[in-house]
């Protein structure tokens, strides 16, 4: 199996044997819930070091290579190998990488069906229906409101995995026509690293974000993957740099894991349309870059839990404030459960809702609730509105 994950585009099926498999050789496998068919959402766990790594794959199901990859990764841990230059055994000695080689399942297995009818590598291939969950709903838009049961199982596991760095694993497509061209005009590239916290993260934790992307940049041309043109990007809006004031739009929150105590790293290879079409690269650098990110925990393990414990602490030393929801009993117990979705602390009576900060989720519950929040107040000029008084219609009054 191991060989084969680097040049097949595997079926649910085969996916799940490979899983088992993995779980009989010794990796920690858990089933941590299920699709909307009903298809476990697995997570594969490797070593037991304070570092948390969470790497979360395939939530769009017509990216095939990022499954692959956890799995490869995972068969090549538990014989004691290495990927590159990167011994996989001792990279990990620091931390413990939970992968979810699927996090889309029903995508994965609507994927398998449409490439086997049509396997030919083409960027007027791209198979968007197997993008999607079962109820065409894209579940990397849905971050924010978690509206879907694929996004609130991962968003359970997330908050009691609670990891340092998370990599967000995806394919992308660009062009058009048959065969597919290699990029190789100025803007092109086959790689993009973005640098994923969003507007308003600790400064610790954007540049251990920031360090982390220059890490695996790095790594991949030093492991042979120069003709692989990596691009960095920064997730700031419609406009590049790091430190710009930009208003983001209301969905770009939906479309980052908003976990705001880790560094995020969004790793991207060129193969939505591709097939089976250069998978062992593709496989081999979604591996890479995993296994880069383990042994920058290990390099780095203390330097990562001080940013994370510095970032805790600013939620924690809010200022105090408290935030009442009311509204129709049905729309304040939904939004009870997002807001315990989200691992926000709150108290519920029967219409209504109290959040109470400082909490280790302050500013997640600003997110949400505060329309005065920076971020919020500039995406209101804008009218891009989305604190929770819009979408679930309810009334939010904050006293300081
Ligand atoms: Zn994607």
């Amino acid at each position: 199996m191991r060989k084969t994950l680097l040049f097949k585009v595997l079926s649910y099926e085969e996916y799940s044997k490979a899983v088992a498999e993995l779980g009989k050789m010794g990796a920690q496998v858990e089933e941590i819930g299920f699709s909307l068919e009903n298809r476990a959402i697995h997570c594969i766990k490797l070593g037991d070091g304070d570092i948390r790594i969470l790497a979360i794959c395939r939530l769009h199901g017509n990216e095939p290579a990022t499954t692959n990859a956890t799995l490869y990764f995972t068969y090549l841990y538990l014989d004691e190998g290495r990927i590159g230059g990167v011994p996989l055994k001792l990279a990990l000695e620091k931390c413990t990488v939970a992968m979810i080689p699927a996090a889309n399942p029903d995508g994965l297995a609507e994927y398998f069906k449409l490439y086997s009818k049509n396997p030919k590598p083409s960027w007027e291939n791209p198979f968007t229906q197997a993008r999607v969950n079962a109820r065409g709903v894209d579940l990397n838009r849905d971050w924010l409101y978690l509206t879907q049961k694929e996004t609130r199982c991962l968003h359970k596991f997330l908050n009691r995995f609670k990891p340092h760095i998370v990599l967000d694993m995806h394919e992308f497509y660009f062009k058009g026509g048959y065969p597919p061209q290699w990029p190789d005009s100025q803007d092109e590239f086959m790689i993009s690293l973005t640098d994923t916290p969003y507007f308003m993260v600790s400064p610790t934790i954007k540049k251990l974000s920031l360090n982390l992307m220059q890490r695996v940049a790095e790594a991949f041309k030093e492991e042979g993957y120069s003709h692989w043109k990596t691009r960095l990007r920064w997730f700031v809006g419609e406009e590049k740099g790091a430190d710009r004031e930009v208003v983001i739009p209301a969905i770009f929150l939906g479309s980052h894991v908003p976990y705001e105590h880790s560094a995020k790293l969004l790793v991207e290879t060129w193969g939505v349309g591709l097939g089976d079409y250069l998978l062992s690269d593709r496989v081999t650098i979604h591996a890479l870059a995993i296994a880069h990110t383990a042994l920058y925990a290990y390099e780095q393990s203390e330097a990562i839990k001080e940013a994370v414990s510095q970032s805790i602490s600013e939620d924690l030393n809010h200022p105090s404030e408290l935030f009442r929801v009311k509204g129709h009993p049905k729309a304040v117990a939904d939004v009870r459960d997002l807001l315990e979705l989200h691992d926000i602390k709150c108290s519920y009576l029967k219409d209504e809702v109290l959040v109470k900060l400082p909490q280790e989720r302050s500013r997640m519950a600003l997110i949400l609730l505060d329309q005065n929040y920076e971020l919020n107040r500039k995406l209101i000029e804008k009218r891009k509105f989305y604190t929770l008084n819009y979408v679930y219609n309810v009334h939010i009054t904050k006293y300081s």
